[in-house]
C-alpha cells in the first residue's frame, strides 16, 4: 500500500500580452516545496476581497513558469504517474483552473504543433513503449472517454453514433453495487494494442466532442472530460491479474457564476458547472477535514466517477493552471486556494490484484486430477468400470500424437489409471500388428498408399471445398460492392451533369470505403514498407468525415463555397503549415525507408561475404591439413566491423523512422481535427448566411410556390453592391432546374417589388434557400459577387480579418455601409469585366 497525499503542481500560462510582470513571483529555494506568491497590484489591493493583504503565498510540489514546455510537464508530472500505473496502481491527473488557463493545452495538447502534444498523447506513447519493452507480462490496454455535461455522462467513443449534438451520444449512467463500487453503464471500452490505435481513439473522442459542441453549449469550457486508460497485466501461466486505471481529466472552467454574467440557458449551465465543481469542492473539504465520516461523493456524477481518485485507492496529481494576468487575479487566487486544500487529502493506493476465476478453475481442475492420480497410486485402488467411448477415443488420439512426436524425450501421459495404461498397451500392440500385416501382404504399393491416404485426402478435400465456398462468398460480396460503387458514380455523374469535379470524385470513390483496421494494419507493417505505407494514413480522414456525415452531403455549390471559406479562414494557414511539415516528414520517411532497405541489403551482403570468407578459411585449413588459423583474419575483422557499423546505422534509422511515424500520425490527426472544425464553422456560417438571406427577403415569388425566391429591386442592387453582370450570371446559372428561372430575366429588367421604399431590399437575383445544390450555387455566386466587389473596392479588408466568418461578415457590412452611406458606387459599371463566379 502506498500512502500519499495528492500531489499539486502549478503551471503558469504565458500571458497574451507580454510585459505583464510583477504580478507574481516564484520561490524555488525552499526545501522540497516551491512557493508561488501572487502580488496584488496597488489599484486592486484596496478593494480586494475583505482584507488588505498585498500578497498571497501558496505552496506547490513544483511550479512551472511560462516557459515550461510540454515535455517538461510530461516528464515531471505525468511520467511518475504513468510508472505507477504500469506497476499496477491507479493513477489520476486532473487539471483545474479557469477557462483559458491552459487545462486542455496541458492535458490534450495544442491543436497546431506536434511539439504541443499534451499529457495524454505523451503518456500513451510512454506506456506503449514500456509495454513493448517488458516481455515478462502479458498486457491488455483499453481506452474509454467520458464527457460529463450538466450532470449527464456521454460516451465520446461510441462508434455507432454520428453525433451532431451531445444528446446524440449514448448517455452514460452510474450504477453502484452492494459493495459501493461504481460502474459506468454505457461507457464503451475499446481495446488498443498500439499507440496509434489509442491515439486514434483520443482524436475520435475529441472530434466527437467538438462536433457535439454548439454555441449554446460551449461544452469544452463547461464540461468535464475523463480519458481513461485501463491496463491489465498478467504473468504467463499465473492466474493473478493486475488492473490499473489511469484517469486523465480536463475539468470544466472553474470561473464563478457571478463573473460570467449570463442569463437564461447559459446561466443554468454556468450554475450547473459550478454545482458540479462545488460538489467537488465539498468532497475535497470533507476529505481534508479530519474525523469526517461522510464524504458526499454521491452528490454529483463527477465526484462519483472520481471517487477513488479523491481520498481513495489512487495516486492522484492535480495541476493548477493559472493565467496570471491582472484581470484574472481573483480566479487565480481561488485556484491556488483550491489546490492547497487538495494537497491535504491523503490517498491510499493499493495493488489491484485479482485472481482470474476462469484460470483459477482450470488450475484447480488440474490439481484435483493430479491428486486423484496420486491417491490411486498410493492406495493401489483400481477402477473397475469400463472406459467410456470418449475416453478411449481420447487415449487413441494421445497415442497418435505420441507416435508422431519426433522428440525422443516425449512421454505418453495417461495418468495413474491402470485401465488406461492397459488400453494403451493394447492399442500400441494393435498398431504394430497392423503395420506388420501390410508389409507382408502382396497388395500393390499404390493401393496401399491410397488406402492410408484415404482419410487424409478426404480431409484435404473437405478443407479445399470449404475454402472454395468461402472464396465464392467473398467474390459475391466484392461484386456487389463494385456494383454499388459503379451505381454511385453514375448517380453522381448524372446529378452533376458531368461536372468535372464530380467526375474526379467518382473516380476516387472506389478507394474510399476502406476498413479502419486496414489502415491501421498498414501502419504496423515492417520498416522497409513503412515509407510507402504512410500514404495510407488518409483513411482516418474518411473515418472522421464519416463520423461527421458532413462532407458527403455537400452539394457542389456548397463545396465551392467551402473552398472559398477555407481559403479565407485563419486556421487554413495552420493547415497549410502542417501540410507542408507533413510533406517534409513524408519525404523524409520515404528517404529513410529507402536508406533502411539499402542498409538491409548491405547487411545481407556483408553477412554473405563473411560466410564465404569463413568457408574459404576452413577449406584452406582442410587442404593444407592444418586447423583454422588461430590468428584473426584481418579481412574478416574489417567485414565484421563494417557489419556492426551497418547494423548500428540500421538501428538508428529504424528508431528515427518509428518516431517519424508517430509524428506523422499525430500531425495527420491534428489536421483531420482542424478540418472537421473548419467544416463545422462553415456549416454554422452557411446556415446563418442562409437564414439571414431568407430573413432579408422581402417577398416570395408569387409564381413559384414550391420554392421561395427572393426578389430585389434596382436601388437595392446598388445598395448591396451586386453588379448587374453578377446578377445575370446568378440568374443564368439557375436556368435549368429552378422553377423560378424563367422569371428572373424579366425581373432583371427592373421591375420592383411593392413596399421597397420602406424595407431594405436585396438585389434582383432570386435566392432560393432550400439547401439543394442549385440553391447552393446561387448563394455561392452571391457571396463571390460580393467578395469580388469588395476586393476591388477595399483590397485590404480581406487581409485584415482574422477568420472567414468575420471576413464574410465584414463583406456584408461593408456592402451595406457603402449602400447607405450615399457614396454612390455603381457596382455594375465598375466591375464589368469581373465575373461573379470566376472559377
Ligand atoms: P482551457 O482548457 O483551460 O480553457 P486552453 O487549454 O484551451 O484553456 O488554452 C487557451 C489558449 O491558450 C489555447 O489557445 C492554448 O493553445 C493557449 N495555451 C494555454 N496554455 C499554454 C501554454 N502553456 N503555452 C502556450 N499556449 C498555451
Ligand atoms: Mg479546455
Amino acid at each position: 500500500m502506498v500512502n500519499q497525499p495528492i500531489q499539486i503542481f502549478a503551471r503558469v500560462k504565458p500571458p497574451l500580452r507580454k510585459h505583464q510582470q510583477g504580478i507574481y513571483s516564484i520561490d524555488e529555494d525552499e526545501k522540497l516545496t516551491a512557493s508561488l506568491e501572487i502580488i496584488l497590484p496597488r489599484d486592486l489591493a484596496d478593494g480586494f476581497v475583505n482584507n488588505k493583504r498585498e500578497s498571497y503565498k501558496f505552496k506547490f510540489q513544483r511550479i512551472f513558469d511560462q516557459d515550461a514546455n510540454q515535455e517538461t510537464i510530461f516528464v515531471n508530472i505525468a511520467k511518475p504517474v504513468a510508472e505507477s500505473v504500469l506497476a499496477g496502481y491507479n493513477g489520476t491527473i486532473f487539471a483545474y483552473g479557469q477557462t483559458g488557463s491552459g487545462k486542455t493545452f496541458t492535458i490534450t495538447g495544442g491543436a497546431e504543433r506536434y511539439s504541443d502534444r499534451g499529457i495524454i498523447p505523451r503518456t500513451l506513447s510512454y506506456i506503449f513503449e514500456q509495454l513493448q519493452k517488458d516481455s515478462s507480462k502479458v498486457y491488455t490496454t483499453h481506452i474509454s472517454y467520458l464527457e460529463i455535461y450538466n450532470e449527464c455522462g456521454y460516451d465520446l467513443l461510441d462508434p455507432r453514433h454520428e453525433a451532431s449534438s451531445l444528446e446524440d451520444l449514448p448517455k452514460v449512467t452510474i450504477l453502484e453495487d452492494p459493495d459501493q463500487n461504481i460502474h459506468l453503464k454505457n461507457l464503451s471500452l475499446h481495446q488498443a494494442t498500439t499507440e496509434e490505435e489509442a491515439l486514434n481513439l483520443l482524436f475520435l473522442g475529441d472530434t466527437n466532442r467538438m462536433i457535439a459542441e454548439t454555441p449554446m453549449n460551449q461544452a469544452s469550457t463547461r464540461s468535464h472530460c475523463i480519458f481513461t486508460v485501463h491496463l491489465s497485466s498478467k504473468e504467463p501461466g499465473s492466474a493473478t491479474v493486475r488492473h490499473a486505471k489511469l484517469h486523465l481529466v480536463d475539468l470544466a472552467g472553474s470561473e464563478r457564476v457571478a463573473k460570467t454574467g449570463v442569463g437564461g440557458q447559459l446561466l443554468t449551465e454556468a450554475k450547473y458547472i459550478n454545482l458540479s465543481l462545488h460538489y467537488l469542492e465539498q468532497v475535497i473539504i470533507a476529505l481534508s477535514e479530519k474525523h469526517r465520516s461522510h464524504i458526499p461523493y454521491r452528490n454529483s456524477m463527477m465526484t462519483s466517477v472520481l471517487r477513488d481518485s479523491l481520498g481513495g485507492n489512487c495516486m492522484t496529481t492535480m495541476i493548477a493552471t493559472l493565467s496570471l494576468e491582472k484581470r484574472n487575479i481573483d480566479e487565480s487566487i481561488s485556484t491556488c486556494r483550491f489546490a492547497q486544500r487538495v494537497a491535504l487529502i491523503k490517498n491510499e493506493a493499493v495493488l489491484n490484484e485479482e485472481i482470474d476465476p476462469r484460470l483459477m478453475i482450470i488450475r484447480l481442475q488440474k490439481e484435483i486430477q493430479e491428486l486423484k492420480e496420486e491417491l490411486a497410486l498410493v492406495t493401489g485402488e483400481l477402477r473397475t468400470e469400463a472406459l467410456t467411448e470418449a475416453e478411449l477415443h481420447q487415449l487413441e488420439k494421445l497415442i497418435a500424437s505420441f507416435l508422431e512426436d519426433q522428440d525422443p524425450e516425449s512421454r505418453l501421459e495417461v495418468g495413474a489409471d491402470m485401465r488406461k495404461i492397459h488400453h494403451c498397451f493394447h492399442h500400441l500392440k494393435k498398431l504394430l500388428n497392423d503395420k506388420k500385416i501390410p508389409e507382408k501382404s502382396t497388395v500393390p504399393a499404390v493401393i496401399k498408399n491410397q488406402d492410408c491416404q484415404e482419410p487424409v485426402q478426404e480431409e484435404e478435400y473437405r478443407k479445399l471445398r470449404d475454402i472454395l465456398t468461402q472464396r465464392d462468398n467473398e467474390i459475391n460480396i466484392l461484386v456487389n460492392m463494385l456494383k454499388k460503387e459503379k451505381k454511385k458514380a453514375q448517380d453522381a455523374l448524372h446529378l452533376s451533369g458531368m461536372n468535372v469535379s464530380e467526375l474526379r470524385h467518382s473516380k476516387s470513390s472506389p478507394f474510399q470505403p476502406r476498413k479502419p483496421e486496414e489502415g491501421q494494419r498498414t501502419l504496423l507493417s515492417s520498416a522497409p514498407t513503412q515509407a510507402q505505407d504512410f500514404g495510407t494514413f488518409g483513411y482516418r480522414s474518411n473515418l472522421l468525415h464519416k463520423k461527421t456525415g458532413m462532407r458527403e452531403e455537400m452539394s457542389l455549390g456548397r463545396q465551392e463555397a467551402f473552398e472559398i471559406f477555407k481559403r479565407d479562414h485563419s486556421d487554413s494557414v495552420t493547415l497549410d503549415d502542417n501540410k507542408q511539415i507533413l510533406k517534409q516528414r513524408f519525404s523524409e520517411a520515404k528517404a529513410l525507408g529507402e536508406s533502411i532497405n539499402e542498409a538491409r541489403r548491405k547487411i545481407g551482403h556483408l553477412k554473405e561475404e563473411l560466410t564465404q570468407r569463413h568457408i574459404q578459411q576452413v577449406a584452406l585449413g582442410i587442404s593444407e591439413h592444418t586447423a583454422v588459423p588461430p590468428v584473426p583474419d584481418p579481412r574478416e575483422e574489417t567485414l565484421r566491423s563494417q557489419l556492426e557499423e551497418e547494423k548500428t546505422r540500421y538501428k538508428t534509422m529504424f528508431t528515427r523512422l518509428k518516431a517519424l511515424k508517430v509524428e506523422i500520425e499525430h500531425l495527420q490527426l491534428l489536421m483531420d481535427k482542424a478540418k472537421v472544425k473548419l467544416q463545422k464553422q462553415f456549416e454554422a456560417w452557411w446556415a446563418e448566411e442562409a437564414s439571414r438571406l431568407q430573413a432579408d427577403s422581402p417577398a416570395v415569388n408569387s409564381v413559384d410556390h414550391a420554392k421561395p425566391c427572393l426578389q430585389v429591386s434596382e436601388p437595392q442592387r446598388e445598395r448591396s453592391c451586386l453588379p448587374v453582370a453578377t446578377a445575370s450570371v446568378v440568374s443564368a446559372r439557375r436556368i435549368a432546374p429552378s422553377p423560378c428561372a424563367s422569371l428572373h430575366s424579366q425581373e432583371l429588367g427592373g421591375s420592383s417589388t411593392p413596399g421597397e421604399g420602406s424595407t431594405p431590399r436585396r438585389p434582383m437575383s432570386s435566392i432560393p434557400l432550400t439547401g439543394d445544390s442549385q440553391t447552393d450555387s446561387d448563394i455561392l455566386a452571391f457571396i463571390k459577387a460580393r467578395q469580388s466587389i469588395l476586393q476591388k473596392k477595399s483590397p485590404k479588408l480581406g487581409g485584415l480579418q482574422p477568420s472567414g466568418v468575420k471576413r464574410l461578415g465584414a463583406v456584408e457590412s461593408t456592402c451595406s455601409s457603402l449602400g447607405h452611406g450615399g457614396a454612390h458606387f455603381r457596382c455594375g459599371s465598375e466591375t464589368p469585366t469581373q465575373p461573379a463566379d470566376s472559377e
